[in-house]
């Protein structure tokens, strides 16, 4: 079975997310644990969590299809240390709240050289924070997103994803997100059959499918290859809708959450719509 719901708005108090992916029809979703742009927020208050896990449990939203997003701030491969340790310190309180809420996954982007660094060296810092991350915390998976390789920002081939998990510790807490936007951003075609096929058999060559824990669903406004992350509405970038008729019929994509965050937040509801539509 399918799970489609869309990055929403936990503005007000998290427990406000489950009420808000409720409205639009989903049944999966992501919502940032706190505010984004501030590396510091204050703590959930128990009504927080309580009120968040009743609504969850009351609209039927399942931990396995709950993704959160951290904040963009954070970059676990920053070479600096004084940087580097804001970072892990910040990840780390993103995953306590995860815990708190009673949910198993945390999306984030892997991180960035910032030309100062190596490539290697890098992914070898990422996986360090990751391993820190997962010492500190129990339960939550650390979950890579791909990027479209945007300026120095690192995880925009299979390759490098594949690195990183390598050097991680405990493999049963490290997963994968693939959003389809910075997949085409960062070269690989997926719009036709033969290109979604080739590109998923070498994702499961190179990271292997089992890491798989969520998609993000997205229209790009850029083309394949041009490694620069802008989403589109479904239909309305250089995508096609055969790219989402793939995944909503490949079961390799069941039981995991699908998430939309595509621009126009007034068109979610029927977005999710238009992809249930595409199963056959
Ligand atoms: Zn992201
Ligand atoms: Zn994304």
């Amino acid at each position: 079975m399918k799970y489609v719901g869309a990055h929403i708005s936990a503005s007000g108090g998290v427990e406000n997310a489950p009420l808000n992916a409720q409205a639009i029809g989903a049944n999966a979703f992501a919502f940032f644990t706190k505010n984004q742009r501030q590396w510091f927020a204050s703590a959930y208050t128990a009504q927080n969590i309580d009120r968040f896990k009743s609504r969850c449990e009351e609209f039927g939203f399942s931990p396995d299809h709950i993704l959160p997003h951290s904040s963009y701030l954070i970059n676990l491969g920053n070479p600096g240390e004084e940087e580097v340790q804001k970072s892990r310190a910040a990840i780390i309180d993103e995953m306590k709240r995860c815990e708190q809420l009673g949910i198993n996954r945390l999306n984030f982007h892997p991180g960035s050289h910032l030309n100062q660094i190596s490539v290697g060296a890098c992914l070898n810092r990422i996986a360090e924070s990751i391993n820190i991350a997962l010492e500190k915390t129990t339960g939550v998976t650390a979950v890579i997103e791909n990027t479209a390789g945007q300026g120095t920002n690192l995880g925009y081939t299979f390759e490098q994803i594949a690195q990183i998990i390598d050097k991680v510790e405990d493999k049963s807490r490290v997963g994968v997100c693939l959003d389809t936007a910075h997949t085409l951003a960062a070269g690989y075609e997926i719009r036709t059959r033969e290109g979604f096929e080739e590109t998923f058999r070498k994702f499961d060559e190179i990271i292997g499918f089992h890491y798989l824990r969520g998609m993000h669903i997205n229209d790009s406004k850029k083309e394949l290859a041009s490694r620069v992350d802008r989403h589109d509405s479904l239909g309305k970038g250089v995508m096609n809708m055969d790219l989402f008729r793939f995944i909503m019929n490949d079961p390799r994509f069941d039981n995991m959450p699908l998430i939309l965050e595509t621009p126009d937040e007034t068109r979610w509801a029927e977005e999710i719509q238009m992809l249930y539509a595409l199963i056959k």
